[in-house]
C-alpha cells in the first residue's frame, strides 16, 4: 500500500468517477454489445508486469463502458432503481478504508455498535415497534441481500419448529407467499431443506391488485393441515417486484398467529418509503410480524448492498446461526452484554456497511431524505398522468409507490384493426412496442407479466432523474407507440 500513489490514484479515480456522471446521458442506457464482445478485446492472461493505472482507466472508458447497462443514468427506469448518493459513494469508501472485518465485537466494537445503533435509528423512523428494536426486546442487521436475510429468518422458523415437532418432520413444513412473491422464498425455501412440493404460491387476481388473500391464505393452510402437513413460514410483501402491490399485513399476521406460522415481510423496494409518514400506512400491522426486511442499496440512495432485516426474536435466530469457533472465543462474547452479528448471518466475514448507511442518515437527514422519496413519487406521478392522457393506454393496476405499470389496451389494439385482441396478440403487441423503446438506447424499461397481461414498467427512482428525463421518456415511449398504432387513427 503505498499511500503517496494512493492519493494520486484516489484523486484520479475521483475525477474518473464524476466524469463518467457527468457523461452518462450519452451512453445508450442499454448496452448495445453482444454475448463475448470482452473477450475479443481484452489479452489472454493477466499481465505479468504491473500496468499504470492511467492505462487501466482508459480500457475501462473503453471497453468496460460500453459493456455496461447503466444503472445509475437518468433515463434508466428498468427493474427497481439501485439508488447511489454523495454520501453512499463516501460511506463505501470508508467501508473500504477501516476494511475491518467484523465478526463479532471484539473484532471491532466500532463496526458493531454503529450498526445496532444505526438499526434502531431506521428503525425508529419507520417506526418499528419496540419488539424489533434494540432498545427494546428486538434488533436489526445489516446483510447483502434480501436472499441472504430470508435465508436466517426461514432457518429460525424451521428449527424453531422441528424442535417442537422432531427433525423427522421436516418434510412436512410448508411455506406460503402469493404468485407475486419474490423467487426468493421458494429458492430459499429448497435451501433450508424444505421440499419443492411444499412452496405455495396462493393466487392473486387483479381485482384484488395482486395483494395475497387472507381468507385464501387460511384455507390453504387448513387443508395442508388436513392433509397432515405443518404451515410454518409466510412471507408477506410489501411492494411485489412486478406491480408493488402491498400485501395486507396485519389480517394475514393474523392468520398466520392461528397456526404459530413465522411471518417475514419482504418490503426490499417500498420499505424505504415507510420513513414518510403518508407512506407508513403500507406496514400498518408489522407488530404481528416476526421479521421485516428493506435493501437500502434499493431506494435508500445507499450503494450496493446493504439489506437492512430486523427481527423481533434475535435469539431464534442465533440459535440457527451460531458458531462456536475456538480461535473467536473471547471474554466480551462470554460475557453475553455484546452483539456478535456472526451468528445473526451466513458467513463469518462481514463487511462495515453500517458506516455507509451512518452516512446517508447523518449527510441527509430523515427530511432530506424523505423529500427524495417524494419526488419520484411525484414523477411517477407525472408519468402516470401522461400515460393516462393518452387513450391507446391503460394504467394496469393503481400505482402505489414511484412505479407505473402500463400497456397499450386490448381495446385500442382491436380499435385500430390490426389483430384480433385475443390476450396472446395484446401481449405480443406491447412485447414489441417495449423492445423497440429499449433499442432506441434513449430510455430502459423492463416488463412483468401480471394475471396473463404483459405490461411495461417505468420505475422511477434513479438518483439523477429530473422531471424533464420523464417527460423525455414519455415522449419516447409515444414515438414508438405512434409506429405500431398511428394516433391518426383515433
Ligand atoms: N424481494 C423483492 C420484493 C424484490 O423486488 C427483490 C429484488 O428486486 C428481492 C426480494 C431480491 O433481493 P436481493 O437480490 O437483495 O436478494
Amino acid at each position: 500500500l503505498d499511500l503517496v500513489e494512493l492519493r494520486r490514484q484516489g484523486h484520479m479515480m475521483i475525477d474518473f468517477i464524476t466524469d463518467y456522471y457527468q457523461n452518462i446521458e450519452k451512453h445508450p442506457v442499454l448496452s448495445q454489445v453482444q454475448p463475448g464482445y470482452l473477450k475479443q478485446r481484452l489479452p489472454e492472461s493477466a499481465p505479468y508486469n504491473p500496468e499504470p493505472i492511467e492505462t487501466i482507466l482508459r480500457d475501462v472508458q473503453d471497453h468496460i463502458v460500453p459493456g455496461l447497462t447503466h444503472w445509475q443514468s437518468p433515463n434508466h427506469f428498468a427493474y427497481f432503481p439501485a439508488t447511489i448518493s454523495t454520501a453512499g459513494f463516501l460511506g463505501e469508501m470508508l467501508t473500504t478504508c477501516f476494511n475491518v472485518v467484523g465478526f463479532n465485537w471484539m473484532a471491532s466494537p466500532a463496526a458493531t455498535e454503529l450498526e445496532t445503533i444505526v438499526m434502531d435509528w431506521l428503525g425508529d423512523m419507520l417506526k418499528l415497534p419496540n419488539s424489533f428494536l434494540f432498545s427494546g426486546t428486538g434488533g436489526g442487521v445489516l446483510h447483502g441481500s434480501t436472499h441472504e436475510s430470508v435465508v436466517c429468518t426461514m432457518a429460525a422458523a424451521r428449527d424453531q419448529i422441528l424442535s417442537r415437532i422432531g427433525e423427522e418432520n421436516i418434510g412436512k413444513l410448508v411455506v406460503y407467499g402469493s404468485d407475486q412473491t419474490h423467487s426468493v422464498i421458494q429458492k430459499v425455501s429448497q435451501i433450508v431443506g424444505i421440499p419443492s412440493k411444499n412452496f405455495r404460491a396462493i393466487e392473486t387476481t387483479i381485482s384484488s391488485s395482486f395483494t395475497l388473500s387472507p381468507e385464501t391464505l387460511r384455507l390453504t393452510v387448513c387443508s395442508d393441515m388436513k392433509a397432515g402437513l405443518v404451515p410454518f413460514y409466510l412471507c408477506a410483501t410489501v411492494g411485489t417486484t412486478a406491480t408493488t402491490a402491498v400485501d395486507p399485513l396485519g389480517p394475514l399476521c393474523d392468520v398466520a398467529k392461528d397456526y404459530g406460522m413465522w411471518v417475514h415481510v419482504d418490503a426490499a423496494y417500498a420499505g424505504s418509503a415507510c420513513i414518510c409518514p403518508e407512506f407508513r400506512q403500507y406496514i400498518d400491522g408489522i407488530e404481528g410480524a416476526n421479521s421485516f426486511s428493506f435493501n437500502a442499496q434499493k431506494w435508500f440512495f445507499t450503494a450496493l448492498d446493504c439489506c437492512c432485516l430486523w427481527v423481533k426474536n434475535p435469539s431464534a435466530l442465533t440459535k440457527s446461526m451460531s458458531t462456536d469457533l475456538e480461535v473467536l472465543r473471547n471474554k466480551a462474547s462470554e460475557s453475553k452484554r455484546v452483539v456478535d452479528f456472526k451468528d445473526w448471518q451466513i458467513a463469518l466475514t462481514r463487511r462495515f456497511r453500517a458506516i455507509k448507511l451512518w452516512l446517508v442518515l447523518r449527510s441527509y437527514g430523515v427530511a432530506n431524505l424523505r423529500n427524495f422519496l417524494r419526488s419520484h413519487v411525484k414523477m411517477a406521478k407525472r408519468f402516470e398522468g401522461l400515460v393516462r392522457t393518452d387513450e391507446r393506454f391503460e394504467v394496469v393496476v393503481p400505482r402505489n409507490f414511484a412505479l407505473v405499470c402500463f400497456r397499450i389496451s386490448p381495446s385500442a389494439i382491436s380499435k385500430a384493426n390490426l389483430t384480433p385482441s385475443d390476450e396472446k396478440c395484446v401481449n405480443e403487441v406491447n412485447c414489441k412496442l417495449l423492445e423497440a423503446i429499449n433499442g432506441s438506447g434513449w430510455v430502459y424499461m423492463t416488463h412483468a407479466v401480471v394475471g396473463g397481461m404483459y405490461v411495461l414498467r417505468c420505475a422511477i427512482g434513479a438518483s439523477l432523474t429530473e422531471e424533464k428525463h420523464v417527460a423525455m421518456a414519455w415522449k419516447v415511449v409515444q414515438e414508438h407507440v405512434d409506429a405500431i398504432l398511428p394516433l391518426t387513427m383515433y
